[in-house]
């Protein structure tokens, strides 16, 4: 059994469902990268105000140098002891995440944390480079991707049923936007690792694309 799995790829294709899915199934802990990134973009726009970090190193630095970040096992986010699992999730901390992860500072401070995290093993692990920077020697790597116009459908169904008012134009827009942050930024920027396994998710279901990783998981 692969003992350490890295799963990466674009914003919306599906990656901590199944990640979370397959972690239940193999009894392993999963650790939501993206999660931690949004903790970090939370405290930067509470202390310093949206707007005023977003290009300066030496602000998220100093944030930085006090911060506690806790993902605990049924999925809840901790942000210097307080809860905060709803509030990453707002289009601003979307759009905050992806600043913040362009800093190199941020980066070592939570690829340090997150091979930390790993060290124990039986984990499964999503972001967007984790099989080419976190966790080059993971077990088994998996580039789960979707088309840009499925992964906005699927934002805009679950946000509908929260019973969000949104706007599909307005959705993909924003994907296509963090898809190109993410891909074009110089530190670590969003990649299939060459060892890692490509799944494309846009006509699979979820349970098909778990299955696939569980197959590969208990492969030799
Ligand atoms: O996965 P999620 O959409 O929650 O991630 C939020 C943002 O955090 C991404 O758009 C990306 O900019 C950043 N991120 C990253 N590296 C990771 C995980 C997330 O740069 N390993």
């Amino acid at each position: 059994m692969k003992k350490i799995i890295a799963v990466d790829g674009p914003a919306g294709a599906g990656k901590s469902t199944v990640s979370k899915i397959v972690a239940a199934r193999l009894g392993y802990t999963y650790i939501d990268t993206g999660a931690m990134y949004r903790a970090v973009a939370l405290k930067c726009n509470e202390e310093l105000g949206i707007g005023n970090w977003e290009r300066n190193e030496d602000l998220m630095a100093e944030v930085l140098r006090n911060v506690d970040i806790k993902l605990d096992e049924s999925g809840k986010v901790f942000l210097d002891g307080r809860e905060v699992t709803k509030e990453i999730r707002t289009p601003e901390v979307s759009r905050g995440a992806s600043d913040v992860a362009k800093s190199g500072i941020v980066r070592k401070r939570l690829t340090e944390l997150q091979r930390d995290m790993a060290r124990l093993g039986k984990v499964i692990m999503d972001g967007r480079d984790i099989g080419t920077q976190v966790l080059p020697n993971a077990d088994l790597k998996i580039f789960l991707t979707a088309s840009v116009e499925e992964r906005a459908r699927r934002r805009f169904d679950e946000l509908k049923a929260k019973g969000l008012t949104v706007d599909l134009a307005q959705i993909e827009k924003e994907i296509s936007l963090r898809d190109k942050q993410d891909s074009e930024r110089e530190i670590a920027p969003l990649a299939q690792a060459e060892d890692a396994v490509l799944l494309d998710s846009t006509s699979l279901t979820i349970e098909e694309v778990v299955e696939k990783i569980l197959q590969l998981a208990k492969e030799n």
